[in-house]
C-alpha cells in the first residue's frame, strides 16, 4: 500500500470553531496583529508549536489513574526512572517540570563566568540558561544547515572542525560540557547523523569534556539516522536510539516532545556526585529529587509516552505526514527549507515574498495572511524573532534568514487537515505579490516577539 495511515484510531474529539475571514480579521486586529496574543478557540489549525501539544493515547489516560501522589517514592516514579534508564542508559534519573528546569539546573550546577558551551545549535532556552551563568554559549552548526534551498540529509550535524578549533583556542578546562540538541530544532527538526554522534564523542572524550544530549526529539532523530544513513536500515529504532546516548555523558529532555506527554522533562547523567548536587539544587526549586515539580500521573503518562514514541508504526506516520507537507508545498513551487526535517516544515518568507524588505517583516506578512485565509497559526522565525535593535539608536538589523514554521503537534491532525493547510498556502501563494510588510507598533527589549504588536503597511487579507 503506497498510503501510511495515521496507525491510531480517534476515540477522543474536540471540536475545531470553524469562523469566517471577517471574524479572523477582527480577531487578528484586536491582537494586534500578533499570532502570540490570539485566542486558540479563534485558530482552526493550531501550527504555533510541536511543543506541549501531543495528542496522548488511551494507554497514557490510563497509566494517568494509576498515578500515585505520594511525596516521596511513588512507585509512578520508579516506572518512569526505569523507562529513561532503559532507552537513554543513564543511572541518575532527576524529573522536572520541564525541559528548561532540566537546563537550568545542569548549567547553574556545571558553569561559571568565562565558561564557553558549544553545540551544533543551542534552543533558546538553553542558551538563555547557559548564558545567565556567565558562560557563552556558542553554535557550531555544520556549513550545510546554513543554505535552506540545498537539501543534505543531516543538517543538523556539528561542524567538528570547528569544535576541535574551539577546544584549541580557549582551552577544554574552560568548556564544562558541550551539548548535541537532537534533532536540531533550527530548520525544523533537522536531524543528527550517528556518525557525527559519534565524531563529536570523540573530539570530546580526547578532550575529557563530558558531552550532553539535548534529547527533546530523541525518536524522530533516531528514526531519520534509519530512514537516511547507511548501515541502520535494519536495525530497531530503539537501538539506534541506545546507540546516540551511549556516546553521550548525561541528557537534558522536555517530555513535552518525543515524550508524548502536555508538561515535564527530565535531566540524566551517570554521574553520581553531580547528580547530588543536581537533585539538591532541584529541593530548593522544583520539589523531592522522586517528583520535580510533576504530579504522579504526569510521571506516568511520559513513562508511557516514551515507549510509545518509538513504535516504528507511529514514527513512519509521523515522518511521512511532515514530508507529505513539504512535499506538497514544493510541487506548488512554495519556497522550503530543504529535506523537512522532523517535527515542521519551514517556508522561506524572503524568497516567498521578494519584494518585501527583511525590516518590512515578510515572515510576519505570511504569518498574518494564513492566519485571515484560514485560520492556521504559525510562528514567525526571522527578524521578529532574531533581528537585533540598537538600543541607543533604534536601528534595526535583520536576522540571517526569514522563515515561518509550520510545526506539526503530534498524533493530532489527520491527513486531510494537511491537506488543508495546503490549500491556504496555495491561495496566499496565488496573491503574494499584493502582499506587503509591517511595523512594529509596540515591542518589548527582550523576547520581543511574544508580546510585540505590528501595524501593517498594506491592505491586509485581500483576495
Ligand atoms: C522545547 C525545547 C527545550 C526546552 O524545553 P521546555 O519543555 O519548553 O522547557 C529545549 N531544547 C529544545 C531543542 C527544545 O525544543
Amino acid at each position: 500500500m503506497k498510503t501510511i495511515i495515521e496507525p491510531f484510531r480517534i476515540k477522543s474529539v474536540e471540536p475545531i470553531r470553524m469562523t469566517t475571514r471577517q471574524q479572523r480579521l477582527t480577531a487578528l486586529q484586536a491582537a494586534g496583529h500578533n499570532v502570540f496574543m490570539l485566542h486558540s478557540q479563534d485558530v482552526i489549525i493550531d501550527l504555533l508549536t510541536d511543543s506541549g501539544t501531543s495528542a496522548m493515547s488511551a494507554e497514557q489516560w490510563g497509566a494517568m489513574m494509576r498515578g500515585d501522589e505520594a511525596y516521596a517514592g511513588s512507585p509512578s516514579y520508579f516506572r518512569f526512572r526505569d523507562r529513561v534508564r532503559d532507552i537513554f542508559g543513564f543511572e541518575q534519573v532527576i524529573p522536572t517540570h520541564q525541559g528548561r528546569a532540566a537546563e537550568r539546573i545542569l548549567f547553574s550546577t556545571v558553569c561559571r563566568p568565562g565558561h564557553v558551551v558549544p553545540s551544533n545549535t543551542h534552543f533558546d532556552t538553553t542558551r538563555a540558561n547557559i548564558e545567565a551563568t556567565g558562560a557563552r554559549a556558542i553554535d557550531l552548526p555544520c556549513p550545510e544547515g546554513l543554505v535552506p534551498g540545498e537539501p543534505h540529509p543531516f543538517k543538523g550535524n556539528m561542524d567538528e572542525a570547528r569544535l576541535a578549533a574551539l577546544i584549541d583556542e580557549v582551552g577544554a578546562e574552560r568548556i564544562p560540557l558541550c551539548m548535541l540538541t537532537v534533532t536540531n530544532n533550527t530548520g525544523g527538526g533537522q536531524p543528527v547523523s550517528m556518525a557525527n554522534i559519534r565524531g563529536v564523542s570523540k573530539i570530546c572524550r580526547d578532550h575529557g569534556i563530558p558531552l550532553y544530549v539535548d534529547a527533546c526529539r530523541f525518536a524522530e532523530n533516531a528514526y531519520l539516522i534509519k530512514l537516511r544513513e547507511d548501515g541502520f536500515q535494519n536495525t530497531a529504532v530503539i537501538d539506534i536510539a541506545r546507540e546516540m546516548f551511549s556516546y553521550a555523558d548525561g541528557c537534558t529532555m522536555s517530555a513535552k516532545k518525543d515524550g508524548l506527554a502536555n508538561i515535564g522533562g527530565f535531566l540524566a547523567t551517570n554521574d553520581a556526585r553531580l547528580a547530588e548536587q543536581e537533585r539538591d539544587l532541584l529541593i530548593l526549586t522544583e520539589g523531592f529529587p522522586t517528583y520535580g515539580g510533576l504530579a504522579g500521573r504526569d510521571l506516568e503518562a511520559i513513562a508511557v509516552g516514551l515507549d510509545e514514541v518509538l513504535h516504528e508504526d507511529y514514527l513512519a506516520y509521523r515522518l511521512a505526514s511532515v514530508r507529505y507537507l513539504g512535499e506538497h508545498l514544493s510541487e506548488l513551487g512554495v519556497p522550503i527549507m530543504q529535506p523537512p526535517g522532523g517535527h515542521a516544515v519551514y517556508v522561506d518568507a524572503a524568497a516567498f515574498l521578494p519584494h518585501v524588505p527583511p525590516l518590512e517583516l515578510p515572515g510576519q506578512s505570511f504569518v498574518a495572511e494564513l492566519f485571515i485565509e484560514g485560520g492556521i497559526r504559525a510562528v514567525e522565525v526571522g527578524t521578529v524573532m532574531f533581528g537585533q535593535r540598537d538600543a541607543t539608536s533604534g536601528q534595526e538589523h535583520p536576522a540571517a534568514m526569514e522563515l515561518v514554521r509550520l510545526a506539526l503537534p503530534r498524533r493530532v491532525y489527520t491527513q486531510s487537515h494537511v491537506d488543508y493547510i495546503v490549500e491556504v498556502v496555495a491561495a496566499v501563494w496565488q496573491r503574494r505579490t499584493s502582499i506587503g510588510g509591517f511595523r512594529f507598533a509596540y515591542q518589548a527589549a527582550a523576547l520581543r516577539h511574544f508580546t510585540a504588536r505590528f501595524e501593517p503597511l498594506y491592505a491586509l487579507g485581500v483576495a
